[in-house]
């Protein structure tokens, strides 16, 4: 049975079809939502071991990138997925609309400095994504522009790579329905009404726009060094279960030690 990494992999270079992934489905996976959500538990559970570990070891480091259309659940899987990890360990970085400062560097200076230090797993909640989907769909850059982007990016997180970053990204991808539901709910419900933006109508109605910039830099930019995963995304419990999987998997495959024991402790006694 293939894994979850290998299920929802992008393959490199290969035309993706975002219609063709029905955001329902839950492959790899025949239990309910309440089997779903004890299973995602049991990985949490595994996750915060493998972070401590991370953590303890200090010389890896961990990026973790969420892409996803408005309402697509980031905040909640970083949420439910990092629940229980040691925040000293993680840091998230949320890259809003660029500042005059930041539009005033290339595209990647503000990103680079929230990349993990050693022993760190960074969470990018948006990211040097946007500058090949927003700034496409609005037309802020040219086309030569975002297009030699593309090169960019894999050049970056091959060299992130290269230096001991493990870079593993997830679209978090929901049905236009699911998202007409989740944004009707930030205006009908007052407990989400604060995440409620007019900007979101608007960027609805370029769905179609967003869905194909999505399909080609996934395409474009997932390599054996930094692989995307699409994630069926419409159940937030299949979700989570997916990216907390997919992530247990990447960091047992780092095969983390905890530092060489000093020898001259063995048999101390602490008075
Ligand atoms: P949610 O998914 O809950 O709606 P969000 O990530 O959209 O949360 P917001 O504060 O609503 O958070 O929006 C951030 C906005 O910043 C997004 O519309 C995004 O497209 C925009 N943005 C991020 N990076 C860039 C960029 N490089 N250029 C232009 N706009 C950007
Ligand atoms: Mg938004």
């Amino acid at each position: 049975m293939p894994t979850f990494a290998e299920r929802f992999l992008v393959a490199p270079g290969k035309k993706l079809r975002l219609a063709d992934i029905d955001p329902r489905r839950t492959p790899g996976f025949d239990g309910d939502k309440d089997a779903g959500k004890a299973r995602t538990a049991a990985r949490n559970a595994r996750l915060e071991e493998l972070q401590e570990l991370l953590y303890a070891n200090g010389t890896r480091r961990l990026l973790v990138v969420l892409q996803a259309m408005d309402a697509g659940g980031k905040d909640g899987t970083i949420r439910s997925v990092f629940d229980g990890v040691n925040p000293q360990g993680v840091k998230v970085a949320c890259f809003k609309k660029p500042t005059d400062k930041e539009l005033a560097h290339d595209f990647l200076w503000r990103c680079h400095p929230h990349a993990p230090a050693a022993g760190e797993i960074a969470i990018w909640n948006r990211s040097h994504y946007e500058d090949v989907l927003v700034s496409r769909v609005h037309d802020l850059v040219d086309e030569t522009c975002w297009r030699k982007r593309y090169e960019h990016i894999v050049a970056f997180e091959s060299m992130l790579a290269d230096e001991g970053t493990t870079v593993r990204k997830f679209f978090l991808h929901i049905s236009k329905d699911e998202q007409r539901e989740r944004l009707q709910a930030r205006i009908d419900d007052p407990k989400k009404r604060w995440k409620w933006s007019s900007r979101d109508l608007d960027e609805r109605r370029r769905w179609d726009d967003y869905q194909a910039a999505y399909e080609e830099a996934l395409a474009a930019t997932s390599t054996a060094k930094a692989p995307w995963y699409v994630v069926p995304a419409d159940r937030n419990w299949f979700r989570d279960l997916v990216v907390s999987e997919i992530l247990v998997e990447t960091l047992e495959a780092l095969d983390l030690r905890l530092p060489p024991e000093d020898p001259d402790v063995a048999g101390l006694r602490v008075t």
